[in-house]
């Protein structure tokens, strides 16, 4: 019998992890003044109630980009902030692709460790108003501030958010241990993993959106030597170096090259 709750760790002071059903997961940071949701997952369960029992402070809700299990519950906000190329998408989102994508992830969970059932994957009746940001702009909660990057490759239109003060990156989708550069060129990943590696001197600990992937019911941050590896991985597709293996995704014919604990798949 698995967990039939999100899971919720705190992973710092007033700074929440919510691993949805090992689908995604979504942090909440809480200032003096604000709170800010990053990330809404797939929409399974009462993201809003969850916020709103964390904290009764206001807050705005921001998205890393435009993905089923990142943007998939926005139905349940009146207003999110996220970078332009992505709001088609995000608009667009189907109940079909949403369910698509938790009954995949889902069978990953094969220890069952979380007990999620594909019923709860909710229909749209609303969508939010949605205001453009891009890099440079900041949520100032009072007392903390989560500064914006621009860090296209995963799709066009993501970014990565930086709390300076409790040294915590939150990078979405931009640069993982299996990285899919869906939204530009292996060029443009490349200049984005430079830009997120620049940034770690001010950065203890980065959480992506999928920490606590499928079954794996924790709230770890990532090993810095993924970003290494994404950066190295990059460079070596680029000077046509890399053993690239032939791979299927989306249903598209694409290429995946693996090397030091990490993986990018891409279409040439
Ligand atoms: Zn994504």
């Amino acid at each position: 019998m698995g967990m039939k709750t999100p899971l919720i760790c705190e992973i710092a002071k007033d700074t929440y992890c919510i691993n949805e059903y090992g689908l995604d997961a979504v942090f909440l940071c809480i200032g003096s003044e604000r709170a800010l949701l990053i990330d809404t997952g797939t929409g399974t369960f009462d993201l809003k109630g969850t916020v709103e029992r964390l904290t009764d402070k206001p807050y705005d809700v921001v998205l890393t980009h435009g993905h089923v299990d990142h943007a998939g519950g926005i139905d349940a906000f009146g207003h999110i902030y996220m970078h332009e190329k992505d709001m088609e998408m995000a608009r667009n989102l189907t109940y079909e692709e949403r369910l698509s994508y938790a009954v995949n992830l889902h069978a990953n969970d094969t220890d069952q460790a979380f007990d999620f059932d594909e019923k709860q994957v909710r229909r749209w009746n609303h969508l939010p108003d949605m205001t453009a940001i891009d890099e440079g702009f900041v949520f100032d909660l009072g007392g903390r501030q989560l500064e914006v990057f621009y860090t296209p490759g995963h799709t066009e239109g993501s970014i990565t958010l930086l709390d300076r003060k409790n040294r915590i990156h939150f990078s979405g989708d931009a640069c993982n241990r299996n990285t899919l550069c869906m939204g530009g060129t292996i060029e443009t990943l490349l200049q984005s993993a430079l830009k997120i590696k620049a940034l770690e001197p001010a950065f203890d600990r980065d959480y992506n959106g999928h920490i606590g992937w499928a079954g794996i019911p924790e709230c770890l941050f990532q090993p810095a030597d993924i970003r290494d590896a994404v950066i190295g991985i990059c460079r070596s597709i680029l000077d046509g170096s890399a053993q690239a293996e032939d791979t299927v995704f989306l249903g598209r014919a694409a290429k995946a090259v693996s090397a030091a604990g990490a993986r990018v798949v891409y279409c040439p």
